[in-house]
């Protein structure tokens, strides 16, 4: 069944998403060619804790670290490790936390460096592919209609894979809520959204094919080709006309104009 959230449950997931960015901010300003996942995850641990939360991700369905680090291929599900990264990576950072009760999750590809045009494009799509879903969420429409957006943009005007095996979800007092938030589907199918509904919408899209395979540890999911894979996530509110968004990819997106090693997420028009 889907829970309905009030608007005093709203503002405390919407509390628990900006815990989330703040942290994926910190982690933005240390990420650079060099450093380890193990040492960001231990940053993001740190923050999360000294906010009075917990992670989110730690040892849900065993997962071992608080954040999923996601490097080139991987699409999702990265364990942080202890290879530096290198100029020229793309690092998809997924992050949740549980406070007060209630969840955030949100997550945020990043670029080190100088990184391949076809690649930066795809990050840049994506991403763009993500703000058109949120424009699908609102009251009265489908969840195919949230869906179609991002496929009929990743796939039909870019040529990009859309990830079928991995889907966004509903949040609140769990991390992983019923409905599922498929990033394909048909305009005008699917469950109708109603107010109240709180979901992560989570596109995760290959440069290549849409095929993933994953890793025999269980959890890291990558590319069956090896390209590239990008993954961005907001959590948002369907309350009206238009969704109200939890997270917010700004204050990320300040941490990264600050750190010199990270490019900022553009294309030439
Ligand atoms: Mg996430
Ligand atoms: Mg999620």
């Amino acid at each position: 069944m889907v829970h309905y959230k009030s608007a005093t449950e709203i503002e405390a997931i919407r509390r628990s998403c900006l815990l989330v960015c703040d942290t994926l901010a910190l982690v933005a300003s240390e990420l650079k060619a060099g450093v380890t996942g193990l040492a960001l995850d231990a940053l993001a641990e740190a923050n999360i804790r000294s906010a009075g939360a917990v992670p989110g991700f730690l040892g849900y369905g065993g997962f071992p670290n608080t954040l999923c680090i996601s490097r080139n291929a991987c699409v999702v599900h990265g364990i942080p490790d202890a290879e530096p990264f290198v100029e020229g990576d793309i690092v998809s950072i997924d992050c949740g936390v549980k406070m007060d009760g209630f969840f955030g999750d949100a997550a945020y590809t990043f670029a080190i460096g100088e990184i391949e045009e076809a690649t930066m494009a795809l990050l840049y799509h994506t991403k763009q592919s993500l703000h058109l879903a949120i424009e699908q969420a609102r009251v009265g429409n489908r969840m195919g209609d949230v869906g179609a957006a991002v496929q009929e943009y990743c796939e039909k005007e870019h040529g990009y894979g859309v990830v079928r095996e991995l889907v966004g979800h509903g949040i609140g007092a769990e991390l992983h809520e019923r409905p599922e938030v498929p990033n394909y589907g048909k305009r005008g199918r699917g469950p109708k959204l109603k107010k109240g509904l709180v979901i992560a919408i989570e596109p995760m899209v290959n440069l290549g094919t849409r095929s993933v395979v994953q890793m025999p540890d269980g959890w890291t999911i990558l590319t069956k080709d090896r390209k590239p894979s990008a993954h961005y996530e907001h959590s948002v509110a369907v309350v009206g006309p238009e969704a109200d968004v939890l997270s917010d990819h700004g204050r990320i997106e300040e941490a990264i104009k600050k750190n010199p090693s990270l490019s900022e997420i553009s294309i030439k028009k």
